[in-house]
């Protein structure tokens, strides 16, 4: 069965924080993202980030870890959360100095809070001449929302995606934030974590983008990942390098499975194969019926 076991405290421990880039269109999400990706190269590899893999991991100077999942937007996260997939420890809300608090950095915020996820302002585009960072701080402090400029306990940076001015700090307080959740997980068993993204490829067949957010990954594992499973044949990481293992807060993109599971979609590793493609064709086997049924009203 489903390893659901709890681990004991003292198997467990630090793990690099998860975090969710959020905010309103335009706003500077998908920038901050990719200047993240590129400025980082975990040290000692050579070569940047090759392949847009749902999720990327960084490492600071400091050799502290960072993992982001790549797909900007709230849309993401809630339809996550929505399949009851929590993987977001920490949300990054990026909020343009020329502009405003918008409809949709409100919206960030309320998912944020909702599902109990710290939050860490990026004020963003100080770099344009019409920025006005006190603005959109004083606006946040008339909704409750007090940044520490303001002598509150909400970390915020100044930040330009653009030039990079910032960057480093904010990412410096996102993990002075992550310290305060004490993260843990134990590496020593069997994976879970969630889907992130799965497609067919033409040439390697179904990949799929997996977080592990307990134990470690391993090739040759048995995956059961909602409707589908498999044994993992190979895995890869954002930059294309091949692994054999990954533990904690890791992305990682497997190949094997039967078939493309869906975005939030719980993984685990099953001792046994057979008992992981049984799982799979009755969950299967309960979404067709579902659907027949729904068809029918
Ligand atoms: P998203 O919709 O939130 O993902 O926003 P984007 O990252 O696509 O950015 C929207 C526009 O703002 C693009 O034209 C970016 O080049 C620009 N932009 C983003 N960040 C900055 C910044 O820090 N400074 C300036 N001047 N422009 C920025």
């Amino acid at each position: 069965s489903i390893d659901e076991v709890e681990d004991d405290p003292k198997d467990l421990e630090g793990r690099a924080p998860i975090v969710t880039v959020m905010g309103h269109v335009d706003h500077g999400k998908t920038s901050l993202l990719d200047y993240i990706r590129e400025e980082n190269v975990i040290a000692g590899e050579s070569g940047g980030i090759t392949q847009h893999i749902g999720a990327y991991g960084v490492q600071l100077d400091s050799g502290q870890k960072i993992a982001f999942l790549d797909t900007p937007g709230h849309e993401a996260f809630t339809a996550m959360r929505a399949r009851g997939a929590q993987v977001t420890d920490l949300a990054i809300i990026v909020i343009a100095a020329d502009d405003d608090v918008m409809p949709q950095t409100k919206e960030a915020i309320s998912h944020a809070q909702a599902a109990g996820v710290p939050i860490v302002f990026a004020i963003n585009k100080v770099d344009k001449p019409t920025a006005n960072p006190d603005k959109i701080k004083e606006k946040l402090a008339s909704m409750n929302l007090l940044v520490e400029d303001w002598g509150g306990k909400i970390q915020s940076h100044d930040i330009s995606a653009k030039t990079g001015l910032g960057v480093k700090e904010l990412l410096e307080k996102v993990l002075l934030e992550a310290e305060i959740l004490e993260l843990k997980a134990n590496p020593n068993r069997l994976a879970s974590g969630t889907v992130v993204e799965a497609f067919l490829d033409k040439g390697r067949g179904y990949v799929s983008t997996v977080l592990v957010q307990n134990g470690t990954l391993k090739i040759g594992d048995y995956v059961l990942a909602g409707k589908n499973s498999g044994k993992v044949k190979a895995m890869q990481d954002e930059r294309g390098n091949n692994i054999k293992e990954v533990g904690p807060s890791t992305p990682v993109s497997i190949l094997g499975l039967d078939g493309a599971p869906q975005a939030g979609d719980k993984f685990n590793v099953l001792e046994d194969e057979r008992e992981a493609k049984e799982i799979a064709s009755k969950r299967a086997q309960l979404h067709r019926e579902q659907s027949v049924r729904t068809q029918r009203h």
